[in-house]
């Protein structure tokens, strides 16, 4: 479903900073890892996250001081940025010191109206809400990988935060993403929906795991069980081969016996080519069978 392109944006500040460690932030973040992930969405008309991924690694971002981890587009494509224990600058707060951040592109049918405050316009409803709620679900496969991968439990507290949180939690900037749009588009989604969608999937992804490890021991423990039995079973496959065993001499009375008097005739071939194909047990059953008296003197 997630198509992942790694496109490091190695001339974004934030980027160059975690090279070059600049402060104790980027250390720590890079030595702890992510504790975990803000959501956001854009805040511009722009589907493509090939688009966006250039935007954070050109001068203009550098100058607005903006950077993440990945952006996530409808279709599941998910440009990576930069590794996830960078510390990058996207929540505008103290989140960025503990927390990746994810954009999701926005459909090209709205514009925010720069006179107004950035006012959501939407030109074309339902072209926005297939894009929104396409880019949804890629975001709960994303985030299910994220939360597997860093072990994050994506229902405790502050794990999975919007950019809208994190103001809310006085760790962010004054932003209103992503629920502005799924707002607007009266989706239904809130952040509750979001993680809950994130603990099921993360979920479905721990039972598909959990089969194939067993699936893979199964098969182990069969492939070992027949190895043992092939190095264990010794095989008498003709005649010859009995009278050359180290047992023989306990065997061959049995069977000289038994072909002598016409109850053992083989599958084939005569003389000490005769094809016997016995295993040791099934000798052993001959012989004590033989010991009893079944087959006369
Ligand atoms: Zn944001």
């Amino acid at each position: 479903m997630l198509t992942i392109i790694e496109r490091y944006t190695k001339n974004n500040p934030a980027y160059l900073n975690n090279l070059n460690k600049a402060d104790s932030r980027y250390v720590e973040f890079q030595c702890i890892g992510p504790k975990g992930a803000v959501l956001h969405s854009i805040g511009t008309p722009q589907p493509l996250a090939r688009v966006i991924a250039e935007y954070f690694d050109s001068p203009e971002a550098a100058r607005a001081q903006a950077s993440v981890h990945g952006v996530l587009q409808a279709d599941g494509t998910y440009y990576k940025l930069a590794p996830d224990n960078f510390r990058m600058w996207h929540a505008g707060g103290t989140a960025n010191n503990t927390h990746m951040g994810i954009e999701m592109t926005e459909p090209d049918c709205i514009w925010y109206d720069a006179s107004k405050g950035y006012k959501l316009h939407i030109r074309n409803t339902s072209k926005a809400l297939d894009h929104v709620v396409k880019t949804y679900g890629c975001a709960v496969e994303l985030f299910a990988d994220l939360c597997i991968q860093h072990n994050w439990d994506p229902l405790e507290d502050g794990v999975i935060l919007s950019h809208k949180e994190c103001y809310e939690r006085g760790i962010g900037s004054n932003h209103g993403d992503p629920e502005h749009l799924w707002d607007a588009l009266n989706t239904g989604y809130t952040m509750d929906t979001f993680r809950a969608a994130v603990a099921k999937r993360v979920k479905e992804l721990e039972a598909e795991t959990l089969d194939k490890k067993i699936e893979v021991i199964v098969k182990q423990i069969l492939n070992d069980n027949r190895k043992s039995q092939e190095k264990t079973e010794l095989r008498y496959k003709t005649l010859a081969d009995l009278k050359a065993a180290p047992n023989s001499q306990h065997y061959l009375p049995t069977v000289e016996k038994l072909i002598a008097k016409g109850y053992l005739n083989g599958k084939g071939g005569s003389g000490d080519d005769l094809i016997l194909d016995f295993s040791e047990d099934s000798i052993r059953i001959l012989v004590t069978l033989d010991r009893a008296g079944v087959y006369g003197e």
